[in-house]
């Protein structure tokens, strides 16, 4: 190893260097001999030369043979039509000066020292020092050695490679929950099972992207601490969650891509099987994914589906299970369901705002399996084929998210409302909180989460965005629920109107029951009922988009200039006041804006508290009046109300 390392050095050089002349060609690890099937057909010569004693010349024949190897395929890779974008061309080049993108929340990119300096932690936030170890910049890399033929990309990418794998030894790794980061060793971050996994799947783009230039020195070191990668996988699977199904995906990648390892088929089967069992518990029988975050469900369905595509173009389809694909387009289903007609998502718990120009390779490569659904086509071509769905709103009752729409198009009203069972990590305390969107602007967006996990000043900010009283809900005393687990009371969309109503057990003496009652699918009225023995101030929150103002009478409302507009009033039978808090909203990680945030307050005693809530669009709301109140007392039987709109009466009614 000794030796080895002496030659690596040579290849470790600072930025400038790696422009200079080709430094030479690494060693050769033996390593490798031992982890093939040498009896592999089309290794016959690689075998022969090895069992001579000749392993340089092996080597040299193995890197032949994985340059004329055919019958793998992967559909991710095109090394013909090369596809890069702007900033896939900025993070090769400045990778190349050591500048590696790890995170778009921390742009511009940190400079990583001429000698990298893989521990370098500039920010302690934990995903800035695990996803450095995901080398964002090596594919780009290779993209950019495509369209260029410049080999330096290539000559550097080897050095970083090398480099990389002296500086981050897989050392003794134990795997648990409680690891404290801020002191924890490097092989924490560099040896995360999931970042582990990230590699297993990049590398092969990288691989491919390089194949032309790599020597066959650096192919045995980079397929011995490939398998390194893949057996640490196998030794280190996440307990749950969307960390187990990367994993698992990528290990099935792992073992289709690279079948000359003897471990291959073992990955590819344990893959398959950890698949194929998740998706039946992670996956519930609705489609949505058990974390109930809009984002983690897209994660979860092309982890789902990308494998099933990697296995199906491999010939290894049947060994996924029976209802697998039925499942992932389940999946989808609720996915465009849930979503807003400009493919925008709600961001509730971790989610982060995406768009079309981000879903749109998603729904197009969807479309190649599910394109009998005319939905998906319709997604995948905006508009130009399929159709949308022969229904409005739909409720999701098993994970809880409740879809009150006008229609499929831009001009449409939607609601989603959630209001599910427990869930895992990236869930928040958040039920019978809501998104409403208008006419392409979403009135309501969810605070988002503005970062994941670090030191102490991270996690705060982190806490900030996810605790209860940020969402449209439901509080006790300002505080976070203790319980989130909702369930259906009412569902309703055959008439006019969409009648929704949830229940959730918040605290240990106070339940939130919440009624939405979309009329005539125009304005939306919510009454909030909390009821237990619990004494102490019950607040009813609402989070706006930015520029909603609150008025001097106790409404909010938003004044766009365009007539696309709100208009918002809060009642009570009992005395409400209202305060306006610090208010933000987090689309993308590390970015947030200032935005109203206000509660609605009425004190408890023992008698239960109600609220009624309308929600009116409107073009212009100082040109609109709304009034409401409730009918009756308290009865867990039912509700009733009178409300008025510009005059007009409603009288609204629901009998359990
Ligand atoms: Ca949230």
């Amino acid at each position: 190893m000794k030796k080895l390392f002496a030659q690596l050095r040579l290849l470790l050089l600072p930025a400038a260097a790696a422009f200079m002349p080709s430094p030479c060609a690494a060693q050769i690890d033996t390593a490798v001999f031992s982890l093939l099937s040498l009896d592999r057909p089309g290794m016959e010569r690689v075998a022969a030369l090895h069992d001579a004693g000749d392993d340089e010349a092996a080597a040299a024949e193995l890197l032949h043979y994985f340059r004329r190897r055919s019958g793998v395929t992967t559909p991710f890779v095109d090394t013909v039509n090369i596809a890069i974008t702007d900033e896939e061309r900025r993070w090769a080049d400045e990778g190349m000066e050591h500048r590696f993108f790890v995170h778009t929340g921390y742009q511009p990119s940190f400079h990583y020292g001429d000698d990298i300096d893989w521990q370098y932690w500039p920010v302690h936030d934990n995903e800035l020092r695990w996803q450095l170890h995901r080398m964002k910049w090596w594919a780009p890399m290779g993209k950019r050695f495509r369209e260029t033929g410049d080999e330096r990309y290539a000559r550097e990418w080897m050095a970083q490679y090398l480099d990389w794998m002296r500086k981050n030894p897989l050392t003794a790794y134990h795997r648990s929950e409680n690891i404290e980061l801020e002191t924890a060793d490097n092989v924490y971050f560099a040896w995360r099972p999931l970042e582990v996994s990230d590699r297993l799947e990049f590398q092969i783009h990288q691989f491919l992207y390089f194949l032309p230039a790599l020597d066959a020195g650096f192919l045995t070191h980079f397929l011995v601490n490939y398998h390194r990668h893949a057996e640490h996988i196998t030794g280190h699977f996440s307990k749950q969650g969307n960390h187990l199904l990367f994993e698992a995906q990528r290990l099935v990648f792992a073992g289709v891509f690279f079948p000359e390892f003897r471990d291959a088929a073992q990955w590819r089967a344990r893959g398959a099987e950890i698949l194929g069992r998740e998706i039946g518990v992670q996956v519930y029988d609705d489609g949505m994914q058990y974390e109930l975050d809009p984002h983690y469900h897209l994660e979860s369905i092309n982890i789902f589906y990308n494998a099933l595509r990697m296995m199906t173009a491999n010939g290894y389809r049947d060994e996924l299970p029976d209802g697998y694909l039925d499942k992932v387009r389940s999946m989808v289903e609720i996915l465009y369901n849930i979503s807003f007609p400009d493919y925008t998502n709600p961001m509730f718990g971790d989610a982060k705002q995406h768009d079309r120009d981000f879903l749109l390779p998603s729904y197009r490569a969807w479309a190649e399996v599910f394109g009998d659904d005319a939905m998906v086509l319709r997604m995948a071509t905006e508009g130009r084929e399929g159709s949308v769905p022969d229904y409005l709103s739909r409720a999701f009752r098993t994970s809880g998210f409740y879809v009150l729409r006008s229609g499929w198009d831009g001009g449409a009203t939607q609601m989603t409302l959630k209001a599910g069972p427990p869930a895992f990590w990236h869930n928040q305390p958040d039920n019978g909180t809501f998104e409403l969107w208008h006419r392409g602007r979403n009135f309501f967006p969810d605070s988002g989460s503005y970062v994941y996990a670090g030191s102490r000043e991270i996690n705060e900010l982190r806490q900030w965005f996810r605790r209860t009283r940020v969402h449209n809900t439901l509080t006790l005393d300002g505080r976070d629920l203790e319980r989130t687990d909702s369930h259906c009371l009412a569902w309703s969309t055959g008439g006019k109107s969409d009648v929704a109503a949830v229940e959730n057990p918040s605290y240990d003496s106070l339940t939130h029951r919440r009624w939405v009652f979309f009329v005539e699918r125009r304005f939306f009225v919510i009454v909030d009922e909390a009821y237990g023995p619990a004494e102490g101030s019950v607040e009813l929150n609402y989070n706006f988009i930015e520029g909603a103002e609150l008025a001097a009478d106790g409404s909010a409302a938003t004044s766009f200039p365009d007539g696309n507009n709100i208009l918002v009033r809060v009642f009570s039978d009992s005395p409400l006041a209202v305060q306006e808090r610090e208010g933000w909203v987090s689309r993308s990680y590390r970015s947030r804006s200032e935005r109203l945030s206000a509660a609605w307050k009425a004190a408890k005693g023992g008698d239960p508290v109600r609220f009624i809530t309308v929600i009116l669009p409107v073009d212009d709301a100082s040109a609109h009046s709304v009034e409401a109140r409730l009918r009756g007392e308290f009865d867990p039987h039912g509700v009733a109300a009178d409300v008025k709109v510009d005059g007009r009466r409603y009288k609204l009614r629901y009998n359990l």
